[in-house]
């Protein structure tokens, strides 16, 4: 189950991985953005870190901080992203002590749902749902057929950065990279590279 020990140890891990891959996702962004995804989310999740250290809390709370912190740090797109993310995970989440597999499950897809709403993103569009909607329909299915949460989670991961790859050929149609047209195509998406990250993450300290 996911406590919340294991969603300090999945945001810090995600804090550690952002932060070792900012130049990374600051030269992606640099190609079809404005090459700052790195340092946006890095300076969010390390403001993140700092709001989590002095919280006493359950998964919900931890969850809506972590959204509140990175909404106000972020900025540009992959802020409001990002938080409204966490927080409808926080909604989901609500007031339990713990989440069980299916009520992770079901708090990763609120969260998607969340960029959705604030984003508008459709599949096929070069952004960060690409990774996230396939590691949901990933985790899902593999708990439906009765996997244990740590395959289930695997799965996720293998289908996130399956889903992060495949934006390459893509051709953007939101946010920044949508007003290089043509040239956004052959470009691997920033947001569905720290995305993936997120995923990968979770398969590591959660299960
Ligand atoms: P900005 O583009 O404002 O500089 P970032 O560089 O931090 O913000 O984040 C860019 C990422 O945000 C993109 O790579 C993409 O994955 C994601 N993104 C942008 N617009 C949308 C959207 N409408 N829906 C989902 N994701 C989006
Ligand atoms: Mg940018
Ligand atoms: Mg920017």
């Amino acid at each position: 189950v996911v406590d919340a020990g294991a969603i300090r140890s999945w945001l810090g891990l995600f804090a550690e991985e952002v932060g070792s891959h900012v130049d990374l996702l600051t030269q992606l962004d640099a190609a079809i953005g404005d090459a700052d995804h790195g340092t946006n989310l890095d300076r969010g999740m390390k403001a993140v870190s700092g709001a989590l250290a002095t919280a006493d809390a359950e998964p919900g709370v931890l969850l809506k901080t972590t959204g509140m912190t990175l909404v106000s740090t972020v900025g540009g797109a992959s802020g409001p992203l990002y938080g409204t993310f966490f927080l409808r995970m926080a909604g989901s989440a609500s007031d339990a002590d713990s989440l069980d597999p299916d009520a992770f499950a079901a708090a990763l897809r609120a969260g998607l749902e969340g960029v959705v709403a604030r984003g508008r993103a459709q599949a096929g569009d070069k952004t960060m749902f690409d990774a996230l909607a396939p590691a949901c329909d990933a985790l899902d299915e593999a708990l439906a057929s009765g996997a244990t949460f740590d395959d289930a989670l695997r799965a996720a991961s293998v289908a996130a950065d399956a889903g992060r790859d495949a934006t390459t050929p893509m051709l953007a149609r939101k946010g920044r990279a949508s007003y290089l047209g043509e040239r956004s195509v052959g470009h691997q998406d920033p947001g569905a590279t720290s995305a993936a990250l997120l995923v990968a993450t979770a398969a590591r300290a959660l299960s």
